[in-house]
């Protein structure tokens, strides 16, 4: 969506240029032109894979079941697990089991849960038939113990079931992964028929059941950092199915990093990303590519710092805005450096988009200056309406201004090529209403 508005303003202030110099005009074409295909680009990489079966077959199916939450014919409710310090067992273990799938999906795994929220239609009872029917190759059962349990991460393995040396690995690894990323004690594996069995028993799976954690003694950390728990679940998956924890490797871009500025402008922005992944980013070995043309930038830029899962890191980024007015796209990827010393990416969607206002909009470009500084005020929240708003009114200006130029300067192809912009203009407005309907 954000792409095909960059690309529409620009083609608008595109054909306005082209009118006013024809020269400007062509390298603004060509700079939409580029914008139009990187998009194509990315669009064709997000479908590969998706609907490919030998790709699909190839993923390994990982179930999670989130504990607790299923009907209780007993209570004739459903059954919340244990509570404590305010928090409810089966939701804590639903949030965790979310997030998790979220983070594998980044890797070659398919991930199915058991519920997505509380569940009427089944009881306890009746969830193995839901493992079982997706074939998994893993299957793992997330719960807490209670608040007057000792602190800590325990795991649970089963004995005479589906496979007992994969189950005891897998609780192994989930153990070690919580309580290490955690900070928490490690209670161990213990196997099923210490309590006399467990409802993962009849999983066909290697399966396993983690306690993350106390409602007492570990209550802050299920809490507050369930991000982390499921950083430590994910960890513990990708080590059992073989896959490298880089896989999960993910930067978020934070804020809104735009600058407006006149043709051939020195401009000066800056990118902060978060590390969403599973591994810290390390100077010397992560760093931050440009993608495409630079505008005027360095074509890399060294990691400063040393950055943990969840933490942010910032770039000054300094740029040339380009002759031609139009809005445009500095692409980055932050990239790690692989076992053979290439480099290997961790994120290629982060970019700073430098909006060039033509010289003669001088009040234009005061309004837009403006408009970005309230919308980086407001914070990330508010920056997809503000961008909306600013690309309006440079779209606004653009087609007054080529109006302005038509009735002197273009002729029939001119008014034709209006005409197009006019009706893509428009269209993208009905795609706005539709949205705030
Ligand atoms: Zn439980």
């Amino acid at each position: 969506m954000r792409m095909r508005v960059a690309v529409v303003v620009a083609l608008a202030a595109g054909i306005w240029w082209l009118a006013r110099l024809p020269a400007g005009g062509a390298a603004a074409l060509a700079a939409v032109a580029d914008l139009a295909a990187t998009g194509a680009r990315l669009a064709t990489k997000a479908a590969a894979g998706e609907g490919d079966p030998a790709q699909a077959e190839a993923r390994p199916v990982v179930v999670i079941s989130p504990g607790h939450g299923w009907w209780s014919a007993r209570t004739e409710a459903i059954d919340p697990g244990d509570t404590g310090a305010g928090l409810v067992e089966k939701d804590v273990a639903l949030d965790v089991a979310v997030q998790t799938r979220e983070i594998l999906t980044r890797c070659a795994v398919e991930v199915r849960l058991t519920r997505s929220g509380d569940d009427r239609e089944h009881t306890l009872a009746g969830v193995h038939e839901l493992v079982n029917a997706e074939a998994p190759r893993l299957a793992l059962a997330l719960h807490t113990s209670d608040g007057a349990a000792a602190g800590g991460v325990a795991a649970w393995y089963t004995v005479g079931g589906w496979d007992d040396a994969g189950s005891q690995r897998l609780a192994e690894r989930l153990a070690t992964a919580v309580a290490g990323r955690l900070a928490l004690a490690n209670r161990g594996v213990l196997p099923e028929t210490a309590i006399g069995g467990l409802y993962i028993h009849p999983w066909q799976a290697s399966a396993a059941l983690v306690e993350l954690g106390s409602l007492g003694a570990d209550s802050a950390a299920l809490r507050d950092r369930r991000r982390d728990l499921a950083r430590a679940v994910a960890e513990a998956v990708l080590a059992e199915l073989g896959q490298p924890a880089a896989c999960a490797g993910l930067a978020r871009v934070r804020g809104w990093p735009v600058a407006v500025g006149f043709p051939g402008e020195a401009l000066s922005t800056s990118l902060t990303l978060t590390n969403d992944g599973l591994q810290p980013w390390t100077a010397g070995v992560v760093a931050l590519r440009s993608a495409g043309e630079a505008y005027g930038a360095a074509a890399s830029f060294p990691l400063p710092a040393f950055v943990a899962p969840g933490e942010s890191v910032t770039w000054a980024i300094p740029a040339r805005a380009p002759d031609s007015a139009g809005v445009y796209e500095q692409r980055w990827q932050l990239t790690t450096t692989g076992p053979d010393g290439q480099p290997v990416t961790i994120e290629a969607g982060a970019s700073v988009t430098l909006v060039v206002v033509p010289p003669q909009a001088q009040e234009l470009r005061e309004r837009l200056d403006r408009e970005v500084a309230q919308a980086k005020a407001a914070g990330e929240a508010r920056a997809d309406a503000i961008i909306q708003d600013l690309q309006d009114e440079i779209t606004a200006w653009a087609m007054a201004e080529t109006r302005r130029q038509a009735a002197r300067c273009l002729g029939v192809n001119g008014a034709l090529a209006l005409a197009g912009a006019g009706l893509a203009v428009g269209r993208r407005r009905r795609r706005t209403g539709d949205k705030g309907a």
